[in-house]
């Protein structure tokens, strides 16, 4: 297949609050691989950290990065090996790929492979640009019931997906849930949809507190207001790293339970309650990003309807107005997920 060669528009990051909208040039499809043209990408945190401070956790901004890790696109190109049926097709991209021959990607744990590229961890470019090139598995077909306006969505969601996935059944279990940003709120839909009996969701943000009570939570609480009770809970989701809620969401857990880590952690924990871990047998289980299926769950969650993505998309922003997206995102404690519609050229 002939080379589409050319540059495309791309949101470069090359300090803090240093974003500019420059031409970069296109990757070549290489075997086994597929063009994406970018259509839509939401803002993450890390996103945040790395436009206002240069860095998100141990990881720094040392050369010039498109931003953006979140999106979805349409496949414009395909590389040999690779059906010529999937031109057109509408996917959402899984932006963490691994070299898939090494033995942790074999074993089913690709996701904490230290193989994995990500796009939009720097140095790597993100998907806040024109076109972008993968392997064609990581390119997973969007169902048409999933519409363009939440279509980036299935990436944040493929993150609760895998969380759920990662503490096992929730049918019938009591869960809790600290932080009520988007990744919370989509635990929240995840284990609604999938059974729980009741939920229980903490935030400092009322409005966020307001988002959770809409999409079913059982009952809200407002931290450093109300604690989480003790010992009542199965199964607790740690959504916010904030090293009190982590140790609160391990007291608010009753024996044999499950305390989920998917929020970054800032720093230690001091106060954790270690001695309960091992007198009530508690487990504690990491979740990084999304091992095998948690794509192919999100899809599903979402294009049946039981997640509700538009819930979380409180702006919209063309890509030449991606600083002020990303400004609105860390100054409006009202805003949960912006997307940057890439195909938009006007204003807002
Ligand atoms: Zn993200």
């Amino acid at each position: 297949m002939a080379v589409i060669s050319g540059n495309d528009e791309a949101a470069v990051l090359h300090g803090p609050r240093d974003l500019r909208i420059e031409q970069i040039e296109r990757a070549t499809v290489g075997p086994g691989q597929v063009r994406v043209d970018i259509h839509g990408v939401s803002l993450c945190g890390s996103d945040l950290h790395y436009y206002a401070d240069g860095r998100n956790g141990t990881n720094s901004l040392t050369q010039p990065t498109v931003l953006g890790h979140e999106g979805f696109g349409v496949i414009t190109e395909v590389g040999s090996g690779v059906s010529s049926d999937r031109l057109g097709e509408r996917v959402a991209i899984e932006p963490a790929i691994p070299d898939g021959n090494t033995p942790l990607s074999l074993s089913g744990h690709y996701n904490v492979c230290p193989s994995v590229l990500c796009f939009g961890s720097p140095p790597n470019h993100g998907l806040l640009r024109g076109s972008v090139v993968l392997a064609a598995p990581f390119a997973h077909p969007l169902p048409d019931s999933v519409g363009d306006d939440v279509a980036a969505l299935i990436e944040p969601l493929a993150v609760a997906a895998w969380a759920v996935a990662r503490v096992g059944s929730v049918l019938g279990k009591r869960i809790a849930i600290t932080g009520a940003g988007p990744i919370g709120l989509l635990v929240l839909q995840t284990v609604v949809a999938l059974g729980a009996s009741t939920t229980t969701i903490t935030d400092v943000a009322p409005s966020r507190l307001a988002v959770a009570s809409a999409l079913g939570a059982t009952h809200t609480l407002r931290s450093g207001e109300d604690a989480l009770p003790e010992a009542a809970f199965d199964i607790a989701f740690d959504c916010s790293g904030h090293p009190g809620a982590i140790a609160d969401a391990a007291r608010s857990l009753g024996p044999a339970g499950i305390l989920a880590l998917v929020g970054v952690p800032g720093r230690a924990v001091a106060d954790f309650p270690i001695g309960a871990v091992q007198r009530w047998e508690l487990d504690i289980r990491g979740c990084f990003r999304y091992g095998p299926s948690a794509f192919v769950d999100a899809l599903a969650l979402a294009g049946s309807g039981r997640v509700d993505l538009a819930a979380l998309v409180t702006s919209s922003y063309p890509l030449s107005e991606a600083a002020a997206a990303l400004e609105a995102a860390l100054t409006d404690p009202t805003q949960l997920k912006i997307v940057i519609d890439t195909t938009s050229q006007g204003p807002q």
